[in-house]
């Protein structure tokens, strides 16, 4: 049986995973990755200072150690290839693209300059080849980043990092240069709800207490609980998020040491308007405080009070989200930013299109970490061995792999395939060596080439 996966993230690896597991099949998969460099969010989303959560792509190196594995990177599905074209060639395709875009607050003032997506901060430092112009005023002295998920966290976290903190991770150079020269002295992050409806997780802003650079502020009167949230909590029994206030309280109680920089924790407080000058900056973001009201399915809301202020800075990340984009051929979701699906089955009309599925982000939203995709990904290829049980899977005309890979080759001929990856996996890692980093990363996508043909001449 031949599967083709489209996106090389956690996703699509643990997809991989469990079609080459299975004792009773005989399945070869073709990993699709648009750029040179397998592992999405792995390489371009976890933040640099946190190394030890990339160690997962030890198990995906052994996926793509088994027999049937290929990998087929530096090939956009949708322009090199189409789905038409690769349903001539696999019974099944299943898209694992994740969530490629930003969810957008709405308030005026989101467009000026100096107001950014957080994702394209991330992508920025972790290297990611397309993100690498992207310029960011770290001149400014305050910044605010709106959203308490983890992601705010990263930047907050990375905003507050000494140079000397950030000089041993894989932080893209360029990044690091920026990052060493930043002027940035107070950073806020904003939760629009209360602290016990925080996303954030307890080790991240247990994290945050711990930073060599900046003291964490955390207001008394914004973390304490107003009724609804007390019996949210004494009613959920969860013990984490106990810990969580606990660690928050602790945060508040903590008098500052003097550290060059400061990172405020603020609650029931939202974005209503950011503040431009003359050359169209932001230059403030009012804000509103918020109570929490209970919706009609129970959920706490937070809803604004009269009461408005105004943080004078000069640079905003919006981390309220990702969100998916649609995938040329396939029907989807805009209000959840998913391909409509039934346990990874990809509905049109609420009807199954034969052979096409989706695992991950691009299938449940942007939630949960790492290793949800495990669980995620053996749902949908349970579906998948369903439909083949079925015999409900695609008759592809051209089932040999020669036959596709020389088609993808004359489409693309500059492949990557999974061994380069794992030279140019070699090269960068030696690079980080001899400065103490784990790895020192390509960032453009014509620099891993130069460096893989480079080498191959010079043999
Ligand atoms: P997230 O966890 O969904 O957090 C989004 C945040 O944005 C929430 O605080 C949300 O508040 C807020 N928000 C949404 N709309 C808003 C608005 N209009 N105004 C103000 N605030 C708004 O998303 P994320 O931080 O992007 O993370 C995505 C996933 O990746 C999560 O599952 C996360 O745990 C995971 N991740 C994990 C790690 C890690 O394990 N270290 C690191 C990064 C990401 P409400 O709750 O009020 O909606």
């Amino acid at each position: 049986m031949r599967v083709a996966v489209v996106g090389s993230g956690p996703a699509g690896f643990f997809t991989a995973q469990h079609f080459l597991k299975k004792p009773d099949l005989v399945a070869t998969v073709d990993l699709y990755e648009r750029l040179p460099t397998p592992f999405g969010l792995v390489r371009f989303g976890v933040a640099p200072d946190h190394e030890e959560i990339k160690s997962v792509t030890r198990q995906f190196d052994k996926v793509a150690a088994r027999p049937g594995f290929r990998f087929f990177g530096n090939v956009d599905v949708g322009s090199h290839v189409t789905l038409d074209e690769l349903r001539r060639y696999y019974h099944m395709i299943c898209y694992t693209t994740g969530a490629q875009t930003d969810r957008q607050m709405g308030i005026p003032g989101e467009e000026l300059a100096r107001s950014h997506a957080a994702t394209e901060f991330v992508a920025w430092y972790n290297g990611h080849p397309e993100y690498r112009e992207c310029q960011f005023d770290l001149s400014v002295e305050r910044v605010a980043v709106v959203g308490v998920g983890n992601v705010a966290v990263d930047v907050a976290r990375i905003l507050c990092r000494t140079a000397e903190e950030l000089s041993t991770t894989d932080i893209a150079d360029y990044a690091l240069a920026a990052l060493r020269r930043s002027r940035i002295k107070e950073v806020y992050m904003l939760g629009r709800r209360g602290p016990a409806q925080a996303a954030f997780t307890n080790a991240e802003v247990k994290e945050l207490g711990e930073l060599a650079g900046a003291d964490v502020r955390v207001l008394e009167d914004e973390i304490a609980l107003d009724p609804l949230s007390r019996a949210e909590v004494e009613q959920s029994g969860d013990r984490k998020l106990q810990r969580k206030l606990d660690i928050l309280r602790e945060l508040a109680a903590r008098p500052p040491e003097g550290k060059p920089r400061t990172l405020t924790l603020r609650f029931l407080t939202s974005p209503v308007e950011m503040v431009g000058n003359e050359a169209g900056q932001v230059v403030g973001l009012r804000a509103v405080r918020n109570r929490l009201v209970a919706d009609e399915t129970g959920r706490l809301r937070a809803v604004p009070a009269d009461q408005f202020e105004l943080l004078p800075v000069g640079l905003v990340f919006r981390s309220v989200g990702y969100h998916g984009v649609p995938l040329p051929g396939l029907p989807f979701d805009q209000r959840h930013g998913v391909v409509p699906n039934e346990r990874g089955r990809v509905l049109s009309n609420d009807v199954p299109m034969p052979g096409v599925y989706v695992s991950g982000w691009i299938k449940r939203g942007p939630t949960g970490v790492i290793g949800t995709n495990k669980r995620d990904a053996a749902e949908t290829v349970g579906a998948m061995l369903e439909d083949l049980a079925l015999g409900t899977v695609l008759s592809p005309a051209h089932p040999q792999p020669e036959a596709c890979e020389s088609f993808v080759r004359q489409r693309q001929p500059a492949v990557v395939t999974y061994a380069e990856w794992e030279r140019i996996n070699q090269l960068e890692a030696a690079q980080g060596e001899s400065q103490g980093r784990p790895r020192v990363k390509f960032t453009s996508t014509k620099e891993m080439l130069a460096a893989l043909h480079g080498e191959a001449r010079n043999r």
